[in-house]
């Protein structure tokens, strides 16, 4: 049998004692079948109520697409016999304000620009609706909005009602459902009238502020986000208080913020600007240091260094600042969790660092490494600062023990 729906005739009960007809399973889930019910199931782009059936907790209510029949689905299973209802009213409530202040909406958006409304979307986190017009200025929504809020200050009364067949002919409908039989109206007096099977406001004034959060162009589409009521209060607040609270931390007042963000975003540009010229230096410096300190060897400088955690594109940049000069070789290395080993020479010095960067890594018990015969790079694994140095000695023993390194302009020669 059909379940009688009770909020069709009143959306504002909450209690209700009905019969079991019968029970099934959804998903694996108890569900019971009543001879009438309070409950709104998922439809129409409003989510099912909450609340309990003889205390067994309501998961979700759906409707039966073979017979129309309300599925209850619970917690756990009922006993036979009579039932109490209980349905959430905040819940309740916050679905008829939306749903309410939706109808609004969208005969605003027509009033105003002949956009008509394609799609409704209501859960706890969005509430959208979906006009087939993407170009709407933001002037013009604006102006929805107020006459939106304009309706929801007049009070209107708001009526649901099955219409007979005379009197639903002569109503102008701004949505007729593609439904067989008899279907319900719902009117804002004197500003629209649509066919709607949701839970409303008796009257608009219920619904409280209506405001429209922000608008999404997606294709032929323009989805606006939009708050009533108690959860538009609760968006202002919290949106308040997060203006207040970055207002504070810039020590400003909320409308000077965009200038002030603007201000700080420049001198953040500036300062990185300043901050990489400064780096630049200092690198160059420390390269200029490294290279002083070296030691000769087969007849070209050694330069070793060892350093703690390092970023490994600023070590790399080092290195290439030391190697500039001629008849340099380098050996660096930093520790750390993804340790890092670099062997490179200047172009004008014949030793292949591969070679070197693979002893100092066996060191370290690390494969991982190679590159070009001028610069080497290798490591990744965890090493202590004194296997850091363990490893610099052994590529160091390596250069010493292979004798004269001949230099030359192209650096195509061999070690003798
Ligand atoms: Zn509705």
């Amino acid at each position: 049998m059909i379940t009688e729906r009770l909020y069709y005739a009143d959306s504002y009960s909450t209690t209700f004692e009905a019969n079991l007809i019968s029970t099934t399973t959804v998903n694996g889930a108890p569900a019971a079948i009543l001879d009438r019910t309070c409950f709104y199931p998922t439809s129409g782009g409003q989510p099912h109520d909450t609340g309990t059936l003889n205390g067994a907790a309501a998961l979700d209510v759906i409707v039966r697409e073979s017979d129309g029949a309300v599925l209850h689905v619970l917690d756990r299973a009922l006993g036979a016999g009579r039932v109490s209802g209980q349905v959430d009213w905040v819940r309740r409530f916050d679905h008829m304000q939306h749903h309410t202040g939706q109808h609004i909406l969208s005969q605003a958006f027509v009033r105003l620009t002949r956009a008509e409304t394609v799609g409704f979307h209501m859960s706890p986190d969005s509430i959208t609706i979906d006009l087939n017009r993407p170009d709407l200025a933001p002037a013009t929504v604006d102006a929805a909005e107020d006459l939106a809020n304009q309706i929801v200050t007049e009070n209107r009364p708001v009526r649901a009602w099955f219409p007979a067949d005379d009197e639903l002919a002569a109503l102008a409908l701004r949505k007729v459902p593609d439904v067989e039989g008899k279907f319900r109206v719902v009117a804002v007096e004197g500003f629209d009238v649509t066919a709607c099977g949701g839970t409303h406001v008796a009257r608009t004034g219920e619904i409280g502020l209506i405001k429209v959060l922000r608008t999404e162009r997606r294709g032929d589409i323009l989805r606006v986000e939009f708050r009533c009521g108690g959860r538009a209060l609760r968006d202002y607040r919290l949106k308040n208080a997060l203006l207040h609270q970055i207002a504070a931390e810039m020590t400003t007042g909320f409308a000077d913020l965009p200038a002030v963000l603007a201000k700080l975003r420049d001198e953040n540009k500036a300062l990185r600007r300043d901050l990489r010229q400064v780096q630049a230096l200092a690198l160059a410096h420390e390269a200029e240091t490294l290279w002083a300190a070296g030691e000769q060897a087969s007849g070209v400088r050694l330069v070793l260094a060892a350093f703690a955690e390092r970023d490994a594109g600023e070590l790399r940049q080092l290195v290439q600042q030391v190697i500039a000069r001629p008849s340099t070789v380098m050996v660096c290395a930093a520790s750390g969790a993804k340790a890092q080993l670099i062997a490179a020479r200047s172009d004008d010095v014949a030793l292949d660092m591969v070679a070197v960067l693979k002893r100092g890594l066996a060191v370290w018990g690390i494969e991982r490494g190679g590159g070009r015969p001028s610069f080497a790079q290798g490591g990744g694994g965890a090493v202590s600062p004194a296997e850091v140095q363990a490893a610099l000695q052994a590529a160091a023993e390596h250069i010493r023990q292979a004798g004269e390194y001949h230099t030359s302009e192209d650096g195509e020669q061999c070690a003798s």
